[in-house]
């Protein structure tokens, strides 16, 4: 079964959250960032300016006061009269361009989200797409599933988590620099009690913390396992030997049920003891101001609320950053899945543009996985227009042998040469493009056969379908579909037979008309009618149109006809005349 990587919970919680926003150019960054400090002071300016408000209307001599102070000044210079009106439309005016504000914040916010989300999928798809042969082998494909949904989305999840953290960060910060202004006693008290309200909340915090990155890590590991399983199902339901992965599963979401519920617990506790811890406070507050500070009622209340605003927003920042470490495991999650892949990028080292007129020699090629041979020694040369049979037992090495001819694994000692020319010089990109390729575990989209052949290239023409489908043998059993060629082949090819999804392949290697045709045990399915049917047909292209054959295969149909058989076993390879040859020759 699959093993996701996973970090280290020390190794995540190392990472800056802030890190989350160089998703996003610099210029949105500093749009969302201005709108929220200006909101928040806007805001500011409009609670502070309850202070003179009170002043003036009670006429309690609390114009002494700091705040009063210096904005019934402000008044002064510009002439404006100490009028509750007055003091009420900047209140007004304050509130109403901190909303304004806001929405612009939350516009851009909007949209920085679903940039994220969709930046990170096409990071990952992109680099996905352009990872060697080698890094696919070793991952799980269900790891993809998951990051390229839920983990995308969360990722920009977290980047909102943390505007809002910041926007109130700011706004906890103004209110500090108010209440300062105000009274020191004042800005000492609500720092005072946002410091307990976040020291004896921090706990469940922490726990939510934890719980959340259980949660992500288990989730991967259960998406990757499942796509697994389902892949290969057909076997498992045929012996009933489903249960155990059933029960594996059970393991899984017991964990994940756990931390579901500690977390929520944790976070919803957060928020509920938020309130009483504030009122607790509040009230020791009021009564030190009034009882020991014999400040004025009207400043009290205005004080009060202060307090309150400053306090409550520190608890908000608390939830928001509970919501951050929430979100954030979705967008390192998919940070790294795009990072490992774009470390095994392929890079054509190559720059020569491929010809293939004359021949393909393997010179002296070795090839191992770690310290296994593979292949030893292997030399050999394939002309163009020649029909090659490839035997040799199970494991001995043909696909590998195939891989390296595609330049999907690189010779571990000696080189594969093009009319000449190195393959390790030659751009290997587009010299797969000059072959046609029928692996040996093949696989069909769920789509029509149309696309399965074309793969979605609009070059090719429905003409250039048929007759790709004809010299695969597929055109007969094609046209008799309902919809013909835009027949839905089905998931992994499920509503066809073995063999026709076979010939479906084979048309799929056809239609470009490559100059080198590879198959991988590609007839191996089929009744000996139709092997011999598309046996013919490709050695009809053969000796037409020049297309050489490179054919892995046991069976006598192709050794039958191929000019000669290379045997490998052992990690050597052996040339053959085959009977062919022998039958021409003789
Ligand atoms: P064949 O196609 O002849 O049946 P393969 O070329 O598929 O054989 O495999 C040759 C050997 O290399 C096998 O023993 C297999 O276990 C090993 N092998 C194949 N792929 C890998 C890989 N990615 N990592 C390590 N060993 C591999
Ligand atoms: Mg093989």
């Amino acid at each position: 079964m699959s093993a996701v990587p996973s970090h280290t919970p020390a190794q995540v919680s190392s990472r800056p959250i802030w890190r989350i926003a160089t998703a996003i150019p610099g210029r949105r960054n500093a749009a969302v960032l201005s709108c929220i400090v200006l909101a928040g002071i806007f805001e500011g300016i409009g609670i502070a300016t309850l202070l003179p408000l009170i002043a003036v209307i009670g006429d309690d001599g609390s114009k002494t006061n700091k705040i009063s102070q210096l904005i019934l000044h402000a008044l002064d210079r510009v002439h404006l009269p100490h009028n509750p009106i007055v003091l009420l439309a900047i209140i007004g005016g304050g509130m109403l361009l901190k909303g304004a504000l806001s929405l612009l914040a939350l516009r851009q916010v909007g949209r920085a989200v679903a940039d994220v989300g969709a930046g990170m999928r096409l990071g990952l798809i992109d680099a996905l797409l352009k990872a060697r042969w080698s890094y696919y082998v070793r991952q799980p494909v269900g790891r993809f599933a998951g990051a390229l949904g839920d983990e995308s989305s969360r990722a920009g999840d977290a980047y909102d988590a943390m505007t809002q953290l910041f926007s109130q960060l700011v706004q906890a910060t103004i209110y500090l620099i108010i209440a300062a202004i105000a009274s020191w006693q004042l800005a000492l008290l609500s720092i005072l009690v946002s410091l307990i309200m976040v020291g004896s909340l921090n706990r469940f915090l922490l726990v939510a913390k934890r719980n959340a990155r259980t949660q992500n890590e288990r989730l991967k590991s259960m998406l990757a396992r499942l796509t697994d399983v389902l892949i290969g199902i057909k076997p498992m339901k045929a012996m009933s030997r489903q249960a155990r992965f059933g029960v594996l599963f059970l393991e899984d979401l017991k964990v994940i049920k756990r931390a579901a519920r500690r977390q929520v617990f944790a976070r919803n506790t957060n928020r509920s003891l938020q309130e009483p811890i504030l009122a607790l406070c509040l009230t020791f507050g009021i009564f030190m101001a009034l009882q020991v500070l014999h400040l004025q009622v009207g400043e009290v209340m205005v004080m009060s609320l202060l307090l309150a605003k400053t306090v409550s927003i520190v608890g908000k920042a608390q939830m928001e950053l509970q919501n951050v470490y929430r979100s954030e495991s979705g967008y390192w999650s998919v940070f790294d899945a795009i990072a490992e892949a774009r470390a095994q990028r392929e890079t054509a080292a190559g720059k020569r543009p491929p010809s293939f007129e004359r021949d393909i020699e393997f010179r002296d090629v070795g090839f191992s996985f770690g310290e296994r041979d593979i292949i030893r020694h292997a030399g050999f040369t394939l002309a163009a227009g020649e029909v090659i049979a490839l035997t040799g037992p199970s494991g001995a090495g043909k696909t590998t042998l195939v891989d390296l001819l595609l330049g999907l694994h690189t010779p571990t000692s000696g080189n594969i040469f093009i009319d000449g020319v190195p393959l390790s010089d030659i751009d290997v990109i587009r010299w797969r493009g000059l072959t046609g390729y029928v692996p040996q575990e093949l696989m069909l989209f769920n789509d029509s056969i149309l696309m399965n052949v074309t793969l979605g290239e609009a070059q090719f023409s429905r003409d250039d379908v048929e007759r790709a489908l004809r010299q695969a043998g597929a055109w007969e059993f094609v046209a008799q579909l309902p919809e013909g060629m835009d027949s839905i082949a089905g998931e992994r090819g499920t509503l066809l037979s073995g063999g026709q999804r076979q010939r479906i392949a084979v048309a799929r290697a056809l239609v470009h008309q490559p100059k080198l045709l590879i198959l991988d045990e590609a007839t191996s399915a089929l009744d000996p009618v139709n092997e011999h049917l598309i046996v013919n047909n490709v050695c009809g292209l053969a000796r037409e149109r020049g297309l050489t054959v490179l054919a892995i295969s046991h069976h006598q149909a192709w050794m039958s006809v191929a000019d000669r058989v290379l045997k490998l076993k052992d990690g050597h390879l052996a040339v053959e005349n085959s009977a062919a040859r022998v039958r021409a020759t003789g």
